[in-house]
């Protein structure tokens, strides 16, 4: 059962607002330009976190910090795409940071500022390790 909206836009999991496409490289994720939430699909945000520059150019926010990936639970948001449940994955140090992953399409929703410190990471690694548990 999926919503599908005429323009192919996504509306913002956090705030319902519809989101913009902002190309990254040679992809475009959905930016909400209200909450500055970013949503990727797998193979986006892969291609986002190693194209030089692009966080800096979507990502305003400013989050210092780095990520643990052993701690998850259910979140209250549902995937834009496909309406399953996120599962969040909260910093274990920073409990307010935290990145919501669709484990159904494998989409990640990430909030204004986490993009630019995912890519100092080989986030693209850690996520598959995380999603083949
Ligand atoms: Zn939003
Ligand atoms: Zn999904």
């Amino acid at each position: 059962m999926t919503t599908t909206n005429p323009d192919d836009r996504l509306r913002c999991p956090k705030d319902a607002s519809l989101m913009s496409k902002v190309s990254v490289g040679n992809v475009v994720v959905d930016h909400c330009a209200r909450c500055g939430a970013m949503w990727f699909d797998p193979y986006e945000l892969e291609v986002a976190v190693r194209t030089k520059g692009a966080a800096q150019d979507i990502d305003h926010g400013a989050a210092k910090h780095q990520y643990q990936w052993n701690v998850y639970r259910a979140s209250e948001l549902l995937c834009p795409r496909d309406h399953s449940p996120l599962v969040t994955v909260p910093d274990s140090r920073q409990a307010h940071v935290q990145i919501e992953l669709c484990r159904q399409c494998g989409g990640v929703l990430l909030d204004a500022g986490e993009l630019r410190d995912l890519s100092e990471f080989t986030l693209s690694e850690r996520l598959k390790a995380f999603l083949k548990r």
